[in-house]
């Protein structure tokens, strides 16, 4: 009699290999003792992981599997796209609670397999185990970038623009709207339920952006990392920023999940990028810290709040 684990590690090899087309990046995926990858010629490697937890991140009341799933993916690819980097690979550990549903997780990796499809990374592996409570996640994505030009947090110079992609705002705005009993879901807010990685937009961001990093924990912390790293300080004016619909300043400075990126550059940058735009919403200044300047011209500090994920207690 097979163990359920070897029967689930069957399972996710049949459903991987249902979306993955011959990628010549996995010399060997799913089913040996390690995978085999072949990186494209003169380039490094990038390698993140990230959690996904049940209680932290998602809770199964409010989020599809799907969208768990494509969450947990986005995570690592939104990462991938911050260093300019294409995608070649990702590893899944998942460890789950005996009384979850099969269709629960069926669901989950169609998720993150379709998004994973959509990006031309193969599932090559991963391992499973049972949770005493709750769903965790953990997807390592293993990418890479040509020697030396992936864009570092700590390339900001004084003088350079900042910008961001997309709208800004979503996740903080959706996550009060289920707080306070709304029923929202992936067609009402696609944006936060199914968020794109812009791993395009990061490719092409390669040689314009002298620093980036993803905006996941909200854009005063992800854009204190920045300043930081380069030991600089920023000037964001607060009616620039592209706030996504229903989002408040608090949203979009404070909340999480948006998945865009956050970069400067001292060079011509398109307002576009593969149908994303790009919008400037501020500048780098050699004094350390963050200031948020409003259409009056009015300054205040701008302090890093990070984003708490689900800290406090709720009732669903
Ligand atoms: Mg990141």
């Amino acid at each position: 009699v097979p163990k359920p684990e070897r029967q689930l590690i069957e399972r996710v090899r049949s459903l991987a290999e249902g979306y993955s087309r011959q990628r010549r990046t996995l010399v060997t995926g799913i089913g040996d003792d390690c995978a085999v990858l072949r990186p494209p010629a003169g380039h490094e490697l990038l390698v993140t992981t990230d959690f996904s937890l049940e209680g932290v991140h998602f809770y199964r009341e409010w989020h599809p599997p799907e969208s768990v799933g494509h969450r947990c993916l986005t995570r690592g690819l939104s990462d991938i796209a911050a260093m300019g980097g294409q995608a070649l690979a990702c590893f899944l550990s998942l460890a789950l609670p005996a009384d979850l549903p099969q269709s629960w997780v069926d669901r989950f990796y169609r998720g993150l397999l379709k998004l994973a499809d959509q990006h031309g990374v193969s599932l090559a592996g991963g391992d499973t185990a049972q949770s005493p409570g709750g769903v965790l996640a953990d997807i390592m994505v293993i990418g890479s970038v040509p020697r030396g030009k992936a864009p570092l947090r700590g390339g900001a110079k004084p003088g350079d623009l900042i910008y961001a992609t997309g709208v800004l705002g979503s996740g903080g705005a959706t996550v009060r709207r289920l707080y306070a009993g709304e029923k929202v879901g992936p067609a009402s807010v696609p944006h936060y339920f199914i968020p794109q990685p812009r791993l395009k937009v990061g490719l092409r961001l390669r040689g314009i952006a002298s620093a980036m990093i993803d905006i996941s924990d909200g854009l005063s912390t992800d854009l204190s990392h920045i300043c930081e790293e380069s030991g600089v300080g920023a000037l964001v004016f607060s009616s620039a920023i592209p706030m996504a619909r229903d989002a408040t300043l608090d949203d979009v400075l404070h909340g999480g999940d948006d998945y865009e990126l956050l970069f400067t550059s001292s060079k011509s940058v398109p307002k576009e990028i593969a149908g994303v735009a790009i919008t400037e919403i501020g500048e780098v200044v050699e004094r350390a810290g963050m200031w948020l300047q409003d259409e009056r011209g009015r300054t205040k500090r701008l302090k890093a709040k990070g984003w708490e994920h689900f800290s406090h207690d709720v009732k669903v």
